[in-house]
C-alpha cells in the first residue's frame, strides 16, 4: 500500500486551517479505511512565514493528531517555495503527494479519485471545470495569460492550478529542475511521465482573503512568461527591425521634402517619432531587464527557503526507536 501526504502550503490561513484540517483528516482516514493508502498517511501543513496564529494551529493539532505535521518557513517565501518546501520534504517520506491549497477553494472531495488513478499515471492534475466563483476580471486575465503561454510554445494543462498529485518519482525527477524562478505548473509537465485528470468546480474561499492580491498576481504571470519563453525577445527583435525600416521610408519621405523645400513642416512627425522610439526603447530595456534579473538570482543560486521547525524529523526518530 502506498504511503500518501498530503500538503498545504499557508500563509496566514488561520482562519480556514481548524476547518480544513480536520476535513482533509477525514479523507485520509477513509482512505486508510479503504486500505487505498497506507495507515500511517499524513498531512503536512507548510507555513510560509504567516503573521498569524498559524503556526501555533498547525502545533496544536500536531500534538494532538499523530498524522499532523508542519513546516516553518523563517520568513514569508512565497507560495511556489513553500509547495517545493513541501514536496522535498514528503518526497523523502511518503509515495504519493497531493498538494491542495489551504482555504480547499480545490475540492477536496476529489482526493479519493486522485489516488485510485494514481494507480495507472504519475501525475494527476485537478482540473476545474468551470471559474463561475471568479469576479470577471479574474477570468479575463486568467484566460489571456493561458492564451500568451500556449502561444509562446509553454505546455501547461489549461485551468490546472496547484492541486494535483504525483508520485514519488515523479517528485524526484521534479525537484531536479534546479531553478530559483520556480513556476511550478509549467515545469510538471516537463517531467513527463503519464499523466491523468481529475474534473473539479473551484469553490469559493471558506473564510479570510486571498493571499494573491493583484500585484503578486502580476509578477507570477511575468515570472511564469519570462521563466519558460524567450519569445519576448524576439518580439521586440521584430519590432525593432519594422521600426528602423519604418525610420529608412521616412528618411527617405523627408529628403523628398527637403528637395521640394518643404522642410519647415515636419515638426510633429519629429515628435512624435522622438516618442516613439524612446518608447520602444524603454520597453525593449525593461523586457532585457527582466532577463538579466533572471540569469542574476540563477547566478546567486541561492536557497529558496529556510526552514525553521520541521516536525516530520520527529517521524524519523520515532521510526529509529522502534526499530
Ligand atoms: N500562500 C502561501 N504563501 C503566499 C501566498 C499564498 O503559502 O505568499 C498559500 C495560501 O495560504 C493558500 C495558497 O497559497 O493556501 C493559495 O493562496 P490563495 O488562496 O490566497 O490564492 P487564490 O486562491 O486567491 O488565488
Ligand atoms: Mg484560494
Amino acid at each position: 500500500m502506498k504511503k500518501l501526504s498530503i500538503i498545504l502550503p499557508c500563509y496566514n490561513e488561520e482562519e480556514t486551517l481548524p476547518s480544513t484540517l480536520p476535513k482533509l483528516l477525514l479523507i485520509l482516514k477513509q482512505l486508510e479505511k479503504e486500505k487505498k493508502v497506507s495507515p500511517d498517511s499524513f498531512l503536512l501543513c507548510v507555513d510560509d512565514g504567516s503573521s498569524d496564529k498559524t503556526w501555533q494551529i498547525i502545533d496544536q493539532f500536531h500534538s494532538k493528531y499523530s498524522n499532523i505535521f508542519g513546516v516553518k518557513f523563517s520568513r514569508n517565501y512565497g507560495h511556489q517555495n513553500a509547495l517545493i518546501a513541501g514536496l522535498s520534504v514528503a518526497e523523502r517520506k511518503a509515495d504519493l503527494v497531493i498538494t491542495i491549497d489551504a482555504d480547499l477553494q480545490d475540492d477536496e472531495s476529489t482526493i479519493p479519485s486522485m489516488v485510485e488513478k494514481s494507480q495507472n499515471a504519475d501525475v494527476i492534475y485537478g482540473v476545474r471545470n468551470n471559474r463561475d466563483t471568479d469576479s470577471a476580471f479574474k477570468k479575463i486575465t486568467a484566460d489571456g495569460f493561458y492564451w500568451t503561454m500556449k502561444h509562446l510554445g509553454v505546455d501547461m494543462v489549461p485551468n490546472s492550478a496547484d492541486f494535483r498529485l504525483m508520485s514519488k518519482r515523479a517528485i524526484q525527477q521534479f525537484l531536479k529542475y534546479d531553478e530559483r524562478n520556480m513556476f511550478i505548473r509549467g515545469v510538471v509537465p516537463l517531467v513527463g511521465f503519464n499523466h491523468d485528470e481529475v474534473l473539479y468546480a473551484r469553490k469559493e474561499r471558506q473564510a479570510g482573503e486571498t493571499k494573491y492580491p493583484l500585484s503578486k498576481m502580476i509578477h507570477f504571470a511575468l515570472d511564469g512568461i519570462t521563466s519558460f519563453s524567450v519569445a519576448p525577445i524576439r518580439i521586440i527583435m521584430n519590432l525593432g527591425v519594422v521600426t528602423a525600416l519604418i525610420g529608412i521610408v521616412l528618411l527617405v519621405y523627408s529628403l523628398i521634402q527637403h528637395f521640394l523645400g518643404n522642410t519647415t513642416t515636419g515638426w510633429s512627425s519629429l515628435i512624435t517619432s522622438i516618442w516613439f522610439l524612446g518608447g520602444m526603447q524603454l520597453i525593449a530595456i525593461s523586457i532585457i531587464g527582466e532577463y538579466i534579473g533572471k540569469i542574476f538570482t540563477e547566478v546567486k543560486h541561492r536557497p529558496r527557503y529556510n526552514i525553521e521547525k520541521d516536525q516530520t524529523s520527529e517521524m524519523e526518530e520515532k521510526n529509529n526507536a522502534l526499530e
